[in-house]
């Protein structure tokens, strides 16, 4: 079902490009919200508090909901958010829900975000959506915000300190995550296009322990280590067993099946780590501050 025609049965108004309605004095967003790996969004209420939720806050509100999926967010401070499934029946079912949410709320003390998030102070004079919901804010204190954000993403994105350290970092990640693709082969002779989604998680993540910005550098070093990673473990491979079998590398492929063994291993090696790429890219890439870019052009209207 369409976001706006659920939106008009359940009784939610669209403002200024988000679905809002108020209950018990709450503000209850209805956005479309896109899980990792999913191709489409889901309907989900979603809940923007004056503070930051605590880990008791969490699971407090999850008792209520139950065992339905409780996803925390940010927008506008950090911490401050969650949304919970938005599919009901009808207003009757949306409203019980609603009813014990809010009543939950008020219990832990945590009140609708109706100040500006940016200065603090109450008399707004504008609405941003940031990830579907309704924010209050300042026109001014926005404006001031991204340029700061931006200022300083310029600044740092294209920073080299301690680059060198996180592409050495990066390397050894991806080399790590290569290991369990190694012991596959070693053992049973296969290798596995999802083992290969590690390559790009651990050379990430080595990239993370270097300490460098996580800005331009970041997805193109990713993916050049992630391409060399994977034929080169190939190509090891086969030179590993030449090796095993007392003969060079060139008299292996020498034969005509083995050559054709080769080149195949080779070619899916390469649509594999492709795959994987392809897989892990959003994910790496909303960790990075090209991403935090994105996020400011929503502020900008
Ligand atoms: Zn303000």
């Amino acid at each position: 079902m369409k976001l706006d025609s659920l939106a008009l049965k359940l009784g939610f108004e669209k403002k200024s490009g988000g679905f809002s309605r108020s209950f018990h004095g709450y503000e209850v967003n209805l956005v479309g919200y896109k899980f990792p790996g999913a191709y489409v969004q889901l309907p989900m209420l979603m809940f923007v508090l004056d503070h930051a939720l605590t880990t008791e806050d969490i699971k407090s509100l999850k008792k209520i909901v139950g065992l339905t999926r409780f996803v925390k967010e940010s927008a506008g401070l950090k911490n401050n958010a969650f949304l919970v499934n938005g599919r009901f029946k009808n207003q009757e079912k949306l409203e019980e829900r609603l009813a014990k949410i809010t009543e939950k709320l008020s219990e832990l003390n945590l009140k609708s975000l109706t100040h500006c998030p940016y200065c603090g102070e109450e008399d707004t004079d504008s609405v941003r959506i940031i990830k579907g919901a309704t924010i209050h804010v300042h026109n001014a204190c926005v404006e001031k915000f991204v340029e700061q954000v931006t200022t300083h993403i310029n600044t740092v994105s294209h920073s080299k300190e301690h680059l060198a350290k996180s592409i050495i970092f990066a390397l050894i990640g991806g080399f790590i995550g290569l290991i369990p693709s190694i012991i596959l082969l070693a053992f049973a002779g296969i290798y596995s296009a999802w083992l290969f989604l590690l390559i790009p998680f651990a050379a990430f993540y080595g990239f993370k322990k270097g300490g460098a910005q996580k800005g331009a550098y970041v997805m193109p070093i990713v993916a050049i280590i992630s391409v060399i990673m994977a034929p080169g473990f190939m190509f090891y491979a086969y030179y590993d067993f030449a090796m095993y079998n007392g003969i060079t590398f060139s008299a292996l492929l020498s034969d005509p099946d083995m050559m054709t063994a080769f080149t195949s291993d080779m070619v899916m090696s390469v649509l594999f780590i492709a795959l994987a790429l392809w897989v892990s890219w959003s994910k790496i890439y909303k960790q990075t501050l090209g991403q935090v870019k994105k996020d400011m052009q929503d502020l900008q209207r």
